[in-house]
């Protein structure tokens, strides 16, 4: 396939058949509606596709993938674009955005949801809750469903239900060829297995189905120490961790609350150690499991008995697209050293551009294969770091993306992998996962897309 940006005849081309077949769903970039089409959640990555489509239907995803394999163009499904950041240049892709899609259903008997491709969490969560169910969701409820669990997914319930990406029960994809399939435990096997954390590589998944849990409410919230606290607070969390029952989920993190006006006063423009946690399971014992962390004298906490949909809350992220440069990496221990390392580049005292440095606790069903999961059937580190900082104009993107580059080379020797999810720059696909994950992942490839047709923002290659 050719790399060179389409010509201005190669364009019309798409457009016109493209529009031929999805109607006023195609923007091509003399547009009106194009720098709307393509903006990214990511308010810093400058999408610049040859065409954005945006399909209502699985037919309008067949019809978009049919032209554009004639044409020689790739197809870049996005669901929300909280992760664009990481995707290879799209000059010669059709980014399909997939957010008109976002229909959901929850069957309770089965306890299942069954979801189209572009669905958010906040439309899983409210429905489910109202009978007493609860997804994998993640700390932000914007974030789409697909995406994040294609990518593995890590939950506040992640210790005790383990990925998300694990509790797919099928998915409709519509492959390379442009045909359209169902993956299960019985259908098209490998290729449900691939995208059981395998990401965006093997086809557009149109809709998937999912299992939920009986969660009515969870004892959850945060406690907020001054960063001045931080190896104390952050040493006495990692110690806590190694013994805590799988039904306590929880991360460490160096917080700096931007100064602006729609944040509450007590923590407005403040720099914090938090611990976030959520406990499957009454107050009572919450308040027995917490009593080590509470004995350091948070200066805030805010635990208390919620309902799943108060999760979305909890980690404080933004409500609605920013411009944003982050990245991570998995952990292989977070021992005092580790600490020490974090906080000598982005703690008290260092000017840290970084909004946030958090670390979540892994193992428990997190850590556990079961034979039945797909290509990230649990990840093999104890914490997961993930970093972010603002970056609204060039000058601030640079000096969090140097700041990431310190953290990542003060934590090298603790480098365990990576997470896709929290992954945000190209090129470490062959790091989050086992070899033979990533060998079998390059054949499924080979065999549902070997002309590299369908773009992820991490990419499988095809086999050689
Ligand atoms: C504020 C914030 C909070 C987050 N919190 C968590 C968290 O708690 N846990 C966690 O695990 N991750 C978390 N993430 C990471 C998040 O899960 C990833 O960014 C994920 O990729 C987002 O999925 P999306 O579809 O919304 O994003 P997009 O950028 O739209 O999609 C990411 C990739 O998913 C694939 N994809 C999306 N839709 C489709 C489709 N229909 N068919 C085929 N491939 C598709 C594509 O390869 C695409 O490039 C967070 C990210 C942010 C920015």
């Amino acid at each position: 396939m050719s790399t060179y940006p389409l010509t201005g005849n190669e364009l019309g081309a798409v457009l016109d058949q493209l529009s031929s077949r999805l109607g006023d769903r195609v923007v091509g970039p003399q547009d009106s509606r194009w720098n709307d089409a393509r903006r990214a959640w990511n308010l810093a990555v400058d999408q610049r596709p040859a065409v954005v489509a945006r399909p209502e239907s699985a037919q309008d995803v067949m019809a978009l993938v049919e032209v554009a394999r004639e044409h020689g163009v790739r197809v870049a499904p996005q669901g929300s674009g909280h992760s664009a950041a990481p995707r290879a240049s799209l000059d010669r892709s059709v980014l399909a955005d997939m957010s008109a899609m976002n229909a959901v259903e929850i069957d309770a008997d089965r306890r299942r949801a069954r979801l189209q491709a572009g669905a958010q969490w906040q439309h899983v969560i409210g429905p489910a809750a109202a009978h007493g169910l609860a997804g994998l969701s993640g700390s932000a409820p914007d974030v789409c469903v697909t995406g994040y669990a294609l990518g593995g997914g890590a939950s506040w319930m992640i210790r005790r239900y383990g990925l998300a990406a694990n509790s797919i029960r099928s998915a409709e994809v519509v492959t390379a060829d442009g045909d359209r399939v169902r993956a299960d435990a019985d259908s098209e096997p490998e290729l449900f297995w691939a995208l059981r954390g395998g990401g965006g590589s093997f086809g557009v998944v149109t809709a998937l189905e999912l299992e939920l849990f009986p969660v009515r409410e969870l004892y959850a919230g945060v406690l907020f120490w001054p960063q001045e606290r931080a190896p104390e607070v952050l040493e006495a969390w990692q110690a806590w961790t190694a013994g805590v029952p799988e039904e306590m989920s929880s991360l460490g993190r160096l917080l700096n609350v931007p100064p602006l006006e729609q944040i509450p006063e007590p923590v407005r423009g403040r720099s914090f150690v938090v611990i976030e946690a959520a406990w499957l399971g009454g107050e009572a014992s919450g308040t027995e499991q917490l009593a080590p962390l509470r004995e350091l004298g948070p200066e805030m906490d805010t635990f208390a008995m919620i309902a799943p949909p108060g999760l979305a809350a909890l980690h404080m992220d933004p409500p609605e697209p920013v411009p944003g440069a982050a990245n991570g990496m998995l952990l292989g221990d977070f021992s005092a050293a580790a600490i020490d390392a974090v906080v000598g580049v982005a703690g008290p005292g260092t000017d840290s551009p970084l909004l946030s440095i958090e670390v979540r606790h892994l193992g428990g069903a997190a850590g556990r294969a079961n034979p039945k999961n797909g290509a990230l059937p649990a990840i093999d580190a104890p914490y997961a770091m993930f970093a972010v900082g603002m970056a609204a104009t060039p000058e601030m993107k640079q000096a969090v993306v140097q700041r990431l580059d310190d953290l990542h080379a003060a934590l090298e020797p603790w480098d365990a992998g990576r997470f896709l999810n929290f992954t945000e720059r190209p090129g470490y696909t062959n790091r989050m996962f086992s070899d033979e994950a990533y060998r079998r992942l390059r054949e499924v490839k080979s065999k549902y897309d070997p002309d590299n047709i369908i773009q992820a923002n991490h990419e499988i290659p095809p086999s050689e």
